[in-house]
């Protein structure tokens, strides 16, 4: 993986992350495809609106069908028919938030299934031997998302365990994957032939703890540093203040990835702070709600001032929805439970998320970025 930024503008940056299955421009959202699938969009489709990278989580395709099965089948690219960039995540959110009954060793994690209560065992060993099977082609070290409110004692503990774990899957991870040769800009086409690691900062929301995180985290040496552990539950200023205070700490020349955030204006806040990478899915979610992104604010389709509503979703948007289709027939849709409303909202949604990224990045290129932002903090509204 490389890793070239593009334009910068104090903290705000844009850059190309070239990974061996195609160029992601940053700052970047990446669609969640939970069950290698992102919820009622083909892979063409997901071409068609821009995507370049989506997310898929280790721990659900770890217990269904299993990561043997996929890598049986040509590996995950293969499997779900998706020739862009994967990353896989490394399962400890959904360790810690799904399962019941799970319980903390030094090696892992012992947890219940939440599909079938049978048991299972997750480690640092045991994350990239499954990211590796899947041939994601960014893989996240293996963390203890940290709850809130946690102790400081607590987050301490937690931490110290991430940064073991985080080791361990280093040196896991090159075990099982030759070092990447150095990007030649003619025989290779600028694709790199291995897969990327990420490490995760934890740490809660103590700054000496996150800061502690990180320079353990960056001694190991990753290909890129993920923020996880944040909207959990605390008060958004928290979240914020460690967005603000951890962002111009991590390395300048990696990847910037904020985990699980996908608010609009929380996104915009962290761009600013310097992050690059963004993933949630709450387009995607929403859509199957009903709950639509425009650029006048965030509608609910259900409500009867549609019914007979013969206008687009959003006139500004070139979506394949909003090409189409008038508010009164996604309403309609939507009333009637059709399959098609999930799906036209889903393309709709996400669209609009890819689109907003990319005229963001048009907007720092463009030295213009506070506009963007002012402008968009009062639509959001
Ligand atoms: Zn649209």
């Amino acid at each position: 993986m490389n890793f070239e930024l593009s334009s910068k503008a104090g903290d705000i940056r844009s850059s190309l992350i070239t990974t061996r299955r195609g160029i992601i421009h940053t700052p970047a959202f990446m669609p969640v495809g939970t069950q290698a699938t992102v919820k009622a969009m083909s892979p063409d489709e997901m071409k068609d609106i821009g995507a370049e990278i989506i997310l898929c989580n280790t721990y659900h395709l770890y217990l269904r069908p299993g990561h043997d099965t996929i890598a049986s089948l040509g590996g995950l690219h293969r499997f779900m028919a998706w020739d862009g960039p994967i990353l896989t995540d490394s399962g400890g959110f959904q360790v810690f938030s799904l399962s019941a009954l799970r319980s903390i060793v030094e090696n892992g994690v012992h947890f219940r299934s939440h599909l079938d209560g049978s048991m299972h065992f997750i480690g640092p060993e045991k994350a990239m031997e499954i990211q590796s099977a899947l041939g994601s082609d960014i893989c996240m070290a293996f963390d203890e998302c940290t709850p809130y409110p946690a102790s400081y004692e607590y987050a301490l503990k937690s931490l110290d365990l991430t940064t073991k774990w985080a080791k361990r899957c280093k040196e896991s991870f090159e075990k099982s994957t030759p070092p990447s040769p150095p990007l030649s800009k003619g025989g290779m086409g600028g694709v790199t032939s291995s897969q990327a690691l990420f490490g995760i900062i934890q740490g809660g929301v103590y700054k000496d703890l996150r800061k502690r995180s990180l320079e353990e985290l960056v001694d190991i040496g990753f290909d890129g540093y993920a923020v996880g552990g944040l909207s959990v539950g605390e008060p958004k200023e928290e979240m914020y203040e460690t967005i603000n205070f951890i962002a111009p700490l991590m390395p300048e020349n990696k990847p910037r990835h904020l985990m699980g955030i996908g608010d609009l204006k929380d996104m915009l806040f962290a761009v600013e702070a310097g992050f690059d990478m963004f993933d949630c899915v709450m387009p995607t979610r929403n859509a199957r709600n009903g709950t639509l992104f425009t650029s006048t604010g965030r509608i609910s389709i259900k409500r009867t001032e549609y019914k007979s509503d013969n206008l687009p979703l959003d006139e500004n948007c070139g979506c394949y929805t909003c090409r189409n289709f008038s508010k009164a027939y996604l309403r309609h849709l939507f009333l009637a439970k059709e399959i098609l409303s999930m799906r036209l909202n889903t393309i709709h949604n996400l669209y609009f998320y890819i689109d907003f990224f990319r005229k963001m990045r048009d907007a720092i290129k463009g030295k213009k970025f506070g506009e963007f932002k002012k402008k968009w903090e009062v639509l959001l509204q």
